[in-house]
């Protein structure tokens, strides 16, 4: 069995992650996406994140329509702080006898030293599943140099770059502009029923 396990904050979960999630279950040949949750991004400390049950909500409206995709709790059933390594090493114990692939986007294969234990979590993966996104400036070099190996485990998945973050979501949420279509609609459709990263809520939250 193949698993790739796709951690994230999905605050809110868009097409770019969906893209990169049905190729990669193609290109790498996996029979099952685990998507992880984390409650508590340790690296995204510079601005509020929705709570985690919107979040929840959010996510499962996004990947309920494919039957590869499934939702993980491994981060939201402990506490934190919620490091990668850890998560993996759970999912190891939990399925002894499967391939692991950690999916990511370049940015994130590019901050990998900077993540908690990176080697030993490289050792416990079949496979890093990477997009590359606009920007990124993945050294595959300098990586190698730092991870001897790595290179062998990087698998870049062949997709157009897209410039879509949830980021720019939030952004034009609250300027007011248009993002139905970077989201599936469901999720479109839960942000609209709650508010969600309009100027009113900003001005709520931060009451
Ligand atoms: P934010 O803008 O809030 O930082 P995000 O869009 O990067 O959010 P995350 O939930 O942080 O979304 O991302 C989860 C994973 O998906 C990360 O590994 C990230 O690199 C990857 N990812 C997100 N958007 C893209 C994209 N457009 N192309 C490639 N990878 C992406």
């Amino acid at each position: 069995m193949r698993i790739g396990i796709f951690g994230g904050t999905f605050d809110p979960p868009h097409i770019a992650h969906l893209i990169l999630a049905s190729e990669t279950c193609d290109q790498l040949s996996l029979d099952r996406l685990l998507w992880v949750l984390t409650p508590d991004p340790p690296h995204k400390t510079d601005r509020p994140v929705s709570p985690l049950d919107v979040r929840l909500e959010l996510l499962q409206a996004a990947i309920r329509r494919n039957p590869m995709f499934e939702l993980s709790l491994v981060e939201i059933d402990r506490p934190g702080p919620h490091y990668a390594v850890d998560t993996v090493r759970l999912l190891t114990r939990q399925y002894p006898d499967a391939e692991l692939f950690y999916i990511m986007g370049g940015d994130s294969l590019r901050d990998l030293p900077h993540w908690y234990q990176p080697a030993e979590l490289i050792a416990m993966l079949t496979g890093i599943g990477v997009m590359r996104r606009p920007g990124d400036l993945v050294d595959m070099v300098s990586l190698n140099r730092l991870f001897p190996g790595i290179n062998r485990k990087v698998i870049f998945v062949q997709t157009p770059l897209l410039e879509i973050s949830s980021t720019l979501i939030r952004s034009r949420a609250y300027e007011n502009r248009p993002y139905r279509y970077f989201l599936p609609q469901a999720v479109y459709e839960l942000i609209q029923k709650y508010g969600l990263y309009q100027r009113e809520t900003k001005t709520q939250e931060t009451e």
